[in-house]
């Protein structure tokens, strides 16, 4: 088993412990893999801190690291049926859901690799006679990049494409759950001429390896996708060494549905919005609001639509969703469904497993609509992460931003209106990272992804997800350098 990537070679755990991969779909074996403990953590990062003191990866050019990226870019893109493969095995999310995001990722490294080229420092006008003011932008040192089941790769290539940019030595640790195509990836970036050292990869347990990660005085930053709590202990681990932190975190993302917004189009989107990959998305639109006058024939619509929404594993060409990633989140789900109902929630549909021989051996769940709900309900409050729609009414446009500003969260949400300028007055009030106004879930590279409030601190992707890898210098140059006699 050597599938850890310590100082530019493949080896395996000091205490040769393994893990199985199992498929969620139908609980085959994908693969066994090693499993880090703790010394694999610390190798990993003495070869990270060693790469990143002793170069030359730090001191390459922003252009000499912007070609790599693109030389990693291409690699994706000639390895795409494969990795898409792999990550529908780990995750159970249909392939084609996978094939898209090999595309995104390939885009992510691609946009990364041309901003790494552009280099930003500037001289600033500093007004004082005999003296240059000149800003720069350098690497923050070792970086621990943790992420998460949902996106495995995705939300890998978020923090490994701007941490290379910015000239950074990480230590990644993907999921326990789908750790393959953070191994295919680690191996294209060897290809395309990464330097020893200034990738490693550790696998296993979040405590185990992750917490080391969080702890270590030669670790400048942490880099974490992944649940609330998580994020909480990480950062409250980091702040001994006061790291750099960036915590993108959970989302109960509203979807604002006004009367006057095109009906089928906000049908089909607020389907769309909270049932892909079964609810396991980050910016699920899992919240819908939905006003006073539409209600009725809105939910009556979605829920019609809903329970003929076809379920299946990854190669099923006919299944429009998959399963929830293991047992004990499908049991997490159907507990925080039956907390909905006790608390009064109307259950329309779903709420259970599927019948049928086929989903036996998987960790499948019905699409599930919760109607009459209030924003007090802890269903209402906490993520799902499942295929669950909460359902609430509202009366006008203040009661609409009101509600939907009423969790701790504040990671994305959708208004649907066909009148341009409440779209804005809304998009305006909403306290979160992304506003769709009229459409769900599109992202670019180009523009920021994070969240307001407890969905978590700093942004990934675009300029800002570049500046969380960089430190800022600012150099000052005396051209005259002369006594002031202060203390003369
Ligand atoms: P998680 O918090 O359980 O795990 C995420 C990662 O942290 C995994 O690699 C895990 O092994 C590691 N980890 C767990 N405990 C740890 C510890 N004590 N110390 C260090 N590392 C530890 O999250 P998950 O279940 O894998 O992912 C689902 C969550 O991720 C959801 O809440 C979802 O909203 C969130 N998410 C957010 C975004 C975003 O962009 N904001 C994107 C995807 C997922």
């Amino acid at each position: 088993m050597s599938e850890l990537f310590i100082d530019g070679a493949w080896t395996s755990p000091r205490e040769e412990q393994t893990r199985e991969i199992r498929c969620p779909a139908d609980g085959s074996l994908v693969a066994v893999v090693a499993e880090a403990g703790g010394k694999d953590t610390l190798e990993a990062i003495a070869a990270a801190r060693r790469a990143f003191d002793e170069g030359p990866w730090p001191h390459t050019t922003g252009a000499v690291r912007g070609d790599l990226l693109l030389r990693v870019a291409d690699l994706l893109v000639r390895d795409k049926d494969a990795l898409a493969r792999a990550e529908s095995l780990d995750t159970g999310k249909r392939l084609v859901e996978s094939e898209y995001d090999m595309d995104d990722i390939a885009n992510c490294f691609r946009y990364f690799g041309r901003l790494a080229a552009a280099d930003d420092g500037r001289v600033v006008e500093n007004g004082v006679p005999d003296a240059e003011s000149q800003v720069v932008h350098e690497p923050v040192g070792v970086c621990a990049l943790i992420t998460p089941w949902n996106y495995p790769l995705l939300q890998t290539a978020w923090k490994v494409a701007p941490a290379l940019a910015a000239g950074n030595t990480f230590v990644l640790k993907p999921s326990e759950l789908t750790p393959h195509t953070a191994i295919h990836l680690v191996k294209l970036l060897a290809e395309a001429g990464l330097p020893d050292g200034v990738a490693n990869l550790v696998l296993g347990a979040g405590p185990e390896v992750g917490g080391p990660l969080a702890e270590h005085p030669d670790v400048d930053l942490v880099s974490f996708t992944g649940g609330l709590n998580t994020g909480r202990h990480l950062m409250a681990a980091a702040a001994g060494t006061v790291k750099k932190v960036a915590l993108e975190l959970g989302g109960k993302n509203p979807n604002i549905v006004f009367a006057d917004a095109d009906f089928e189009t906000a049908v089909d989107m607020a389907l769309t919005a909270v049932f892909l990959h079964s609810g396991q998305v980050c910016s699920a639109g899992a919240r819908l609001l939905v006003e006073d006058s539409l209600h009725d024939r809105f939910v009556d619509e979605v829920v019609r639509r809903a329970e003929q929404i076809r379920l299946g594993g990854p190669f099923d060409e006919h299944a429009q969703t998959g399963p929830l990633i293991s047992a004990g989140h499908l049991a997490k789900v159907e507990a925080y469904v039956e907390r909905g109902v006790q608390e009064g929630a109307v259950l329309r549909c779903g709420g259970s497993r599927p019948a049928g021989a086929e989903y036996d051996n998987g960790y499948y769940y019905l699409p599930t609509v919760l109607d009459a709900c209030t924003h007090d309900m802890s269903v209402v409050q906490d993520e799902s992460f499942g295929p669950v729609l909460t359902v609430e009414r509202f009366t006008d446009e203040t009661e609409a931003v009101r509600l939907a500003n009423s969790t701790i969260y504040g990671l994305a949400g959708a208004v649907w209106t066909s009148d341009e300028a409440k779209a804005r007055r809304v998009a305006s009030g909403l306290r979160l990272g992304t506003v769709w106004i009229n459409d769900f879930h599109p992202y670019v590279p180009q523009a920021e992804w994070g969240g307001y409030k407890q969905s978590g601190t700093g942004r990934e992707l675009g300029p800002a997800g570049l500046a969380e890898y960089r430190e800022t210098k600012h150099i000052w140059r005396n051209t005259r350098p002369v006594p002031q006699g202060w203390f003369a």
